[in-house]
């Protein structure tokens, strides 16, 4: 009874919002994560009403699992309180991987200490409960803004233990060595060190890589994923960074 009230009241605050964006392929995808199934679900649909993508997850070990497998994901709207695996481990837990998703947390009004312990852990931002759903849209649009802002100017150095690919230069040192890629080679190498951890199919690897419009099979992304192994690996027949995830695809590091 008590949700649906809320459910009532924030579905109100949502008809006075700004004109959604218009929706196109390139959508950026938003993960929200709460066990409130009403506050989860309508800040999905305010956020969809605003032309994003949504994904939910109802718990934290939910967000972790679409985090490694979700296609594309540029924000992450993280409620502290969860079960299972609770927010700030799921935030610290994703930084030590390496991940660097954006995160705003939405924490209670009296729990000053997750706010600060939230922030160190890496987490963007963060909304204290209650919040309307104008705040939340304003948060989630500057997040992404610097989250964009800081790509653009960062150094465009992508390191993974004994490997150091130069996006601007087009160059890969491995073992403080400069070895020579293909171009899809060095593409499908810079998506793998930009997401590491990410478990891909070769499908997502066909479509981000090589085009939605590419005719040909996924066997082509074994071959590369060889030749990757066999200028990367110590041990190509038994690599440690292009890892193979049986029955999904590949995953580096
Ligand atoms: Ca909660």
């Amino acid at each position: 009874m008590e949700g649906d009230e809320a459910r009532r009241s924030l579905l109100s605050m949502t008809s006075q919002l700004p004109q959604a964006k218009e929706a196109s392929p390139l959508q950026e995808t938003l993960l929200v994560v709460e066990d409130e199934d009403a506050i989860r679900e309508t800040v999905a649909l305010a956020l969809e009403e605003q032309g994003y993508r949504v994904l939910q997850a109802a718990d934290g070990r939910e967000a972790l699992e679409l985090v490694h497998t979700a296609e594309r994901l540029d924000l992450m709207i993280l409620d502290l309180m969860l079960p299972s695996l609770n927010g700030l481990d799921l935030c610290r837990l994703l930084r030590r991987e390496g991940n660097a998703l954006p995160i705003l947390m939405l924490t209670a009004k009296s729990s000053e200490t997750d706010r600060v312990v939230g922030l160190e852990l890496g987490a963007d931002d963060y909304l204290t409960k209650p919040f309307g759903m104008r705040e939340l849209i304003a948060r989630c649009r500057s997040v992404l803004r610097r989250r964009q802002q800081a790509y653009t100017s960062e150094a465009t150095v992508l390191r993974y233990g004994d490997i150091c690919l130069f996006t601007q230069e087009c160059r890969v040192l491995v073992r403080g060595v400069e070895v020579s890629f293909s171009p899809k080679e060095f593409r499908l190498l810079e998506l793998f060190m930009s997401h590491p951890r990410r478990v891909w199919t070769r499908e997502q690897l066909l479509e981000r890589v090589w085009g939605s419009d590419y005719m040909g099979d996924s066997k082509t992304v074994d071959v590369h994923i060889r030749w990757l192994r066999e200028k990367l690996e110590v041990d190509p027949s038994n690599p440690e960074y292009l890892v193979t995830v049986r029955g999904f695809g590949y995953r580096f590091g």
